[in-house]
């Protein structure tokens, strides 16, 4: 990774083309590349001229992907890069939450995003008043939230996680004596989670005593909320099944926002930086990704070697909100920034710093 302190000088015209023909020629036809060459190299001129970083998740399309961020990755590099740069001007190309965690990180910094339209289901699917009610629910119990969540959740949580390191942090706050962990606001990374940690589940509609099995283990419970990530909750066992009914050798690889059922059935599963990195290491005749489809196709561009099968009607409709074209208007106009109450992060970078302390 280049220095985050260090911005890096904007390349060409002629050399942003050749570089998006030859990593896009497979995706889109040669106008339309340079069409979007273009504009990339005309946001590229102007971000270094505002003392601008752009940072690019790893969902965004193709075209803008491999061509405008200064630092690609997930929500959590993504964050933790934003706090070691020198820019002036954070452009985050992803959606609000993850902005707005840019934010609350970088208090006194601009912080841009291109579209405020881009929001996510898994966020809206909780209120920092359901999480109160919780609390009242469970006192005493630590709340751990996705990152996926707005910053008055985070506020009120006592640790954030990510897809990565949700298990860990669970285990920490096991570590420290606590059996109960509430664990928000996705179902299945929470099912996922604990799993992976070997204990039980539960809603909070349901009441302890329905845990089956081994009451020693009913101690030690998850509990979760009912959001999905629309996206990811799309994958079906009959997916899995036809693929590995065509193609015996394909290793599927699945990201743990999908159903423990889903997960079960897969060859790996990971975050979005884990599942990226296993493809870039391991050699199989071919993969299969289940995950966002622009990230299948940005995971296909960069091994051109590998072969990617693809199921991919499943582009998040909020990641595809962020284009080049509103990027370009953003950083001219200076518009769409972040604002969020000072007390709102105060508060909400506590969860957050306490994650970064135990990864
Ligand atoms: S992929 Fe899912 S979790 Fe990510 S922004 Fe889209 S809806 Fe939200």
């Amino acid at each position: 990774m280049n220095d985050p302190t260090v911005l890096q000088e904007s390349p060409s015209i002629d050399a942003i083309r050749a570089e998006m023909r030859a990593r896009l020629s497979s995706l889109m036809p040669a106008f339309e590349i340079d069409i979007k060459a273009e504009l990339a190299f005309e946001i590229n001129r102007l971000k270094r001229q505002m003392n601008a970083v752009i940072l690019g998740h790893n969902y965004m399309e193709p075209a803008l992907y491999m061509s405008v961020p200064d630092y690609t990755g997930d929500s959590l590099e993504l964050a933790r890069i934003s706090t070691q740069t020198g820019a002036d001007i954070i452009v985050f190309c992803g959606v609000q939450f993850m902005a707005e965690s840019a934010k609350i990180l970088n208090p006194d910094k601009t912080v841009l995003i291109p579209s405020q339209k881009a929001g996510c289901s898994l966020a809206a699917s909780i209120t920092a008043d359901d999480v109160r009610r919780l609390k009242t629910m469970y006192p005493g119990v630590p709340v751990v939230s996705y990152v996926n969540t707005y910053a008055d959740v985070k506020a009120e949580s006592d640790y954030c996680c990510t897809s990565s390191n949700a298990a860990k942090v669970v285990k920490h706050l096991q570590d420290e004596g606590f059996d109960q962990v509430i664990f928000l606001p996705d179902e299945y990374l929470a099912r996922n989670t604990a799993d992976e940690v070997g204990v039980e589940f539960l809603f909070p509609s349901q009441p302890r005593g329905h845990v089956a099995g081994d009451p020693e283990n009913m101690k030690r419970v998850v509990i979760g909320w009912e959001g999905r990530c629309e996206v990811h909750d799309k994958f079906r066992l009959e997916d899995i099944e036809a693929v590995r009914k065509q193609f015996p050798d394909t290793v599927i690889v699945a990201h743990p926002e999908c159903s423990p059922e889903i997960v079960a059935a897969s060859d790996y599963s990971g975050s979005t930086k884990q599942m990226i990195e296993y493809v870039r290491t391991t050699q199989a005749p071919r993969y299969l990704l289940l995950t966002e489809c622009s990230m299948g196709d940005n995971i296909a561009a960069e091994n051109p070697e590998k072969e990617m099968l693809r199921l991919c009607s499943i582009r998040c409709p909020h990641m595809n909100e962020i284009t080049l074209e509103d990027t370009l208007e953003g950083l001219q106009k200076i518009q769409y920034e972040v604002e969020l109450d000072p007390d709102i992060v105060e508060k909400a970078r506590q969860p957050i710093d306490r994650m970064l302390t135990i990864v």
